[in-house]
């Protein structure tokens, strides 16, 4: 079966500065969004967010 639509990957995830999660701002991560909104605004620093899809399972 041919793939028509690109599929969008949503991924957990948590910031190792602030440690937001995406249980605390209540949605999951696109694959464009990789850094933490808080951190960014509040310090204006591009802290990376630790990310894993969400059908991985144990670990994080
Ligand atoms: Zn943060």
């Amino acid at each position: 079966m041919p793939i028509t639509h690109v599929e969008i990957r949503c991924f957990r995830f948590a910031c190792p500065e602030c440690g937001m999660t995406d249980a605390e701002l209540g949605h999951l991560a696109t694959d464009d969004e990789i850094h933490c909104m808080v951190c960014l605004v509040d310090d204006e620093r591009h802290v990376v967010l630790r990310r894993w899809l969400v059908e991985d399972h144990g670990q994080g």
